[in-house]
């Protein structure tokens, strides 16, 4: 079984509902930049605030800061993972590279899902998080507003602060700037590794599709 896995793709192309799916399947540890990021914000601990300075605008949190808070999950958490949210520029690429050569482990795989944007702004204006336990639930699909509580967690579902037009076009621009170039990366160090995934099909074909190529390599 392939145990270090990244998940690449635009906002609201299902990274972690699948992330979350297969981790469950494949008893692979799931871990969310964004999430961890939103977490620390909620607990308004140093490193949450200063992360949501660049966060609430659509930029993505310095390289630095991003390798420091996957460098503790990774301590904490041993070799395996489910990468949803990281690495998100080449430099996080270069780092998470250098940092699995030292344990002598290779990244196993890494999935694209691609999603063309104006699927992305549909499901974005129709997205409620949980900002503690980090799932996300399309509004219209389970009759969900403002507020109700997390059907997994308990706490408040919200509409998160990023989730908004201006922040969006950023993130838009933001991964077609800093994000693609990982996946030119990736198809040049580790072609045979690289796989896309359409992620406009449903959940359980996305799903499938990965189980799939998992399976098969
Ligand atoms: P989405 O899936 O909607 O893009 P995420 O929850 O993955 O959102 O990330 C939310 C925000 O957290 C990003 O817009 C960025 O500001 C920050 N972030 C998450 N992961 C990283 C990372 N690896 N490097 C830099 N910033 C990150």
């Amino acid at each position: 079984m392939k145990k270090r896995i990244v998940l690449l793709g635009p906002p609201a192309s299902g990274k972690g509902t699948q992330a979350d799916r297969l981790s469950l399947a494949y008893g692979v540890p799931h871990v969310s930049t964004g999430a961890l990021l939103r977490s620390e914000c909620e607990r308004g601990t140093s490193l949450g605030l200063e992360a949501e300075e660049w966060t609430g605008k659509g930029l993505l949190v310095p390289d630095e800061l991003a390798v420091r808070i996957i460098t503790v999950w990774m301590a904490e958490h041993g070799p395996s993972f489910l990468f949803d949210g990281f690495p998100r520029t080449v430099g996080q690429a270069i780092h998470l590279d250098e940092a699995l050569q030292s344990t002598g482990v290779p990244l196993d795989l890494i999935f694209l899902l691609e999603l063309p944007d104006a699927e992305i702004r549909r499901r974005i204006e129709d997205r409620l998080s949980c900002l503690k336990c980090g799932a996300t639930f399309a509004a219209s699909l389970h009759g969900f507003s403002d507020g109700v509580a997390c059907p997994r967690c308990g706490s408040p579902l919200v509409r998160r602060n990023d989730d908004n037009a201006l922040a969006l076009d950023r993130r838009l621009e933001v991964y077609k700037t800093q994000t693609m170039p990982v996946v030119s990366y990736y198809g040049k160090t580790a072609p045979s590794k690289l796989f896309r995934i359409d992620a406009a099909k449903g959940t359980d074909e996305v799903f499938d599709s990965i189980v799939g190529i998992l399976n098969r390599h």
